[in-house]
């Protein structure tokens, strides 16, 4: 069997709701979309439900297979995508968004009651969310509609910077439209939990931060690590191009190592050399990430043998420099990860 696995570490979720906690008293919502950030909804809601006020993700196929797992509420962050969508969320009660005026040409239509209406106001990233002129005339609206709580909420362009000049002005103008309005509010992801308190409100809304893909330095564990093994080693002489295209040239006589791992599993395409971990030293990759394989340059290294494990990342990697290397996110390495690598779940 092929031995590229991504393990998934569970009790190192409890531990990062655990020092979200830590940072805040706002009830958390665990934001679970894309699978849970690569994961794995299912075994993340099995995990953390005891934990969290509720649930949130992108689409009405990904809430369905989460109810399965959890009776908590599921927010759809986007809400509808059709107005027929309501059908289904007034069947299931999931909770939704109301991003855009659009969405609320056909409400009425639907019995809501059992549901929450979540509306998003734009408060300067300019991305989802009504603009402030149409506020009053929305809150009205949305006053008539018969749910069964309303929250507002926003969303931060820079948390993930602290004291940043934007996320300031969008924090301030948020508290302050939202003010003598009796609805919860719900303003903070991730990065805001850990640089910007004063943006708690009442729920706060974190993803990456669950699964330690960053604010390592806030106390949270990585959940997943990411490794494959030697299939083949070669010596190549001094001058020698490996790999498509020749791209890489062996500057000293070196072995190559080659795993089974690429970006048809997820690694983002990459042709500058980035740091893989074999038996506890770096060495860094040779010439482009391939669809299937990845090459390694051994350099002189004569002790590494077939099957030894190489580690893309692991459970105490901080995988923003990994991320950084790839030109990527941590976000991207993470979701990106595909059906075909083993996932494989600890305790
Ligand atoms: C994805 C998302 C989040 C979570 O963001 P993180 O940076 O991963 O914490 C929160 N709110 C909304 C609206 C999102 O789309």
């Amino acid at each position: 069997m092929r031995k590229t696995e991504l393990k998934i570490n569970l009790s190192n979720l409890n531990h990062n709701i655990d020092v979200i906690k830590k940072f805040t008293n706002a009830d958390i919502q665990a934001v679970v979309k894309a699978n849970s950030y690569g994961l794995s909804a299912s075994e993340v809601a099995k995990t953390i439900d005891d934990q969290v006020e509720s649930f949130s993700v992108i689409t009405l196929g990904e809430a369905i297979e989460l109810r399965k797992y959890t009776n908590k509420p599921i927010l759809l962050l986007q809400g509808v995508h059709e107005n027929k969508d309501y059908e289904v969320i007034q069947d299931q009660n999931f909770d939704f968004v109301i991003h855009s005026s659009w969405q609320l040409e056909k409400i009425k239509n639907y019995d809501l009651s059992m549901t929450r209406l979540w509306l998003k106001i734009n408060t300067g990233m300019n991305r989802l969310g009504i603009d402030l002129h149409e506020f009053e005339e929305t809150l009205k609206i949305i006053s008539r509609v018969d749910t069964k709580d309303k929250i507002l909420m926003s969303h931060l362009a820079a948390s993930s910077i602290k004291d940043d000049p934007q996320t300031t002005k969008q924090v301030k103008l948020f508290n302050e439209v939202t003010k003598n309005i009796e609805y919860k509010k719900s303003l903070a992801n991730s990065g805001a939990i850990f640089n910007f308190p004063e943006a708690h409100n009442d729920i706060v809304r974190p993803g990456i931060a669950i699964y330690g893909g960053k604010y390592n330095e806030f106390g949270t564990k990585n959940v997943s690590s990411l490794s494959s093994e030697i299939i083949s080693i070669r010596p190549v002489k001094s001058g020698t191009k490996v790999g498509y295209d020749g791209s890489w040239l062996a500057e000293h006589d070196c072995f190559i190592g080659s795993i089974p791992i690429g970006y048809g599993d997820g690694l983002p395409y990459s042709i500058d050399p980035v740091t893989v971990r074999i038996n506890g030293k770096n060495f860094k990759t040779a010439g482009k990430v391939n669809m299937d394989l990845l090459m390694i340059n051994l350099e002189q290294d004569d002790t590494i043998k077939i099957g030894d494990t190489v580690q893309i990342w692991g459970f105490d990697s901080d995988i923003s420099k990994l991320s950084d290397e790839f030109n990527t996110i941590t976000y991207n390495l993470l979701a990106n990860i595909s059906g075909r690598v083993s996932k494989n779940y600890l305790e």
